[in-house]
């Protein structure tokens, strides 16, 4: 995630949660209108307005977050926007799961977003009519830095009404791609969804060039949004499309059982390997990192690979995929994971390389997607 132009800002429920630069457009816009407005910014009030739309965006995406966890999904981090996040989930422990299911998932999942943030509304609407005191819910302009409560109360309303908008990733395109996606496969619908949302931001962009200018902000905002979706998505294709053939090393080094521990730290040395496999004539008989060889090295003594190694390991076939290689890493949480044929290693897939060749080939068929569109 080294370029989506967010920044980390901390972890929430287990989920890392950034910030997306557009964010700070937020509190520049908001003094720029509250000058526009009345020629003058209060400024510790106008940073509490990014404030209550900060925690309320937040508010939202837990909605989401602590939802999508009953339904079986990991999610992995957060990127708030103004006016929406996205919410990265970990595919590796994802499962496979019925179509049928996941459109019906997919739409519970979005509507479960905006409710937070209409019940957020209702109460706090509530707090201040017990409070007593006059809100001016109706009076314009609705969001104000110098009117907090009713502020409160409009964000909310806002960032619901908002997040129906038929413009993926916002809930409503959300729905609009589950729906698609009982027609076409995923992959497919995320893209005609993308392309929706495009075409709605550009027409949000120069509306707002010519009448509010929040709508142009809105613009902006679901552009960003629908393409980290779309990075999201060609991460995800590149790990079900791509064959462990096509990433594995096939040029490595390997240990046998009879190989004392002293020996097998000098070849990890002129060797870029972390993991090792262990072979006696073909067969494969275990795996060692590294890290295993020191520590027994250090602990023990010298001694046999053949003792320390770890015989319980998985193996894949050529033709599995990336992700499943993945979920096997994970599961495990091993290292490495040989790739055999016949009973026979032909190749090694390592976290190491993995995490290499995954950005690699993301970014090839993105070239390749662009010039077919062509
Ligand atoms: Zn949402």
């Amino acid at each position: 995630m080294r370029s989506s132009w967010s920044i980390p800002v901390g972890r929430l429920f287990g989920v890392d949660v950034r910030l997306h630069l557009t964010f700070l457009i937020l509190p520049m816009f908001i003094y720029w209108t509250d000058y526009a407005a009345h020629q003058y910014v209060s400024g510790g009030r106008d940073l509490a307005l990014v404030g209550i739309i900060l925690a309320c965006v937040a508010a939202h995406e837990c909605g989401h977050m602590l939802a999508a966890r009953r339904l079986g999904l990991v999610p992995k981090a957060v990127i708030l926007l103004p006016l929406t996040g996205v919410v990265l989930y970990d595919e590796s422990k994802a499962e496979k799961q019925n179509p049928v299911l996941l459109w019906k998932r997919e739409i519970r999942l979005a509507l479960v977003g905006p409710l937070v943030n209409l019940a957020l509304a209702a109460f706090a609407i509530a707090v201040v009519a017990a409070s007593g005191r006059p809100i001016e819910l109706w009076k314009w302009p609705f969001l104000q830095a110098a009117n907090i409560p009713k502020s409160i109360v409009w964000t909310n309303l806002y960032i619901a009404a908002l997040s129906f908008m038929p413009a993926y990733p916002l809930d409503g395109g959300r729905i609009l791609r589950a729906v698609l996606s009982r027609q076409l496969d995923l992959a497919a619908a995320t893209r005609r969804a993308v392309a929706i949302s495009s075409a709605i931001a550009l027409v949000l962009v120069f509306a707002g060039l010519f009448s509010d200018s929040w709508l142009t902000m809105i613009g902006v905002v679901v552009f960003s949004a629908a393409q980290l979706e779309e990075r999201a998505l060609v991460f995800q294709s590149v790990l079900d499309n791509v064959r462990l053939e096509e990433v594995m090393l096939t040029d490595f080094a390997t240990l046998s059982p009879a190989d004392t521990l002293e020996d097998a730290l000098d070849k990890a040395v002129h060797s870029l390997q972390d993991d090792f496999p262990v072979v006696r004539g073909s067969d494969m008989v275990g795996v060692i990192s590294r890290q295993r060889i020191l520590d027994a090295l250090r602990s023990e003594g010298n001694g046999y690979v053949q003792a320390v190694m770890n015989k319980i390991f998985d193996v894949s076939l050529r033709h599995d995929s990336l992700g499943s290689a993945f979920r096997k890493l994970t599961a495990r949480s091993s290292s490495i994971i040989p790739v055999v044929e016949d009973q026979r290693l032909v190749g090694i897939v390592t976290l190491q390389n993995l995490m290499h060749s995954m950005a690699l080939l993301a970014e090839s068929r993105k070239l390749q997607r662009q010039n077919f569109e062509e």
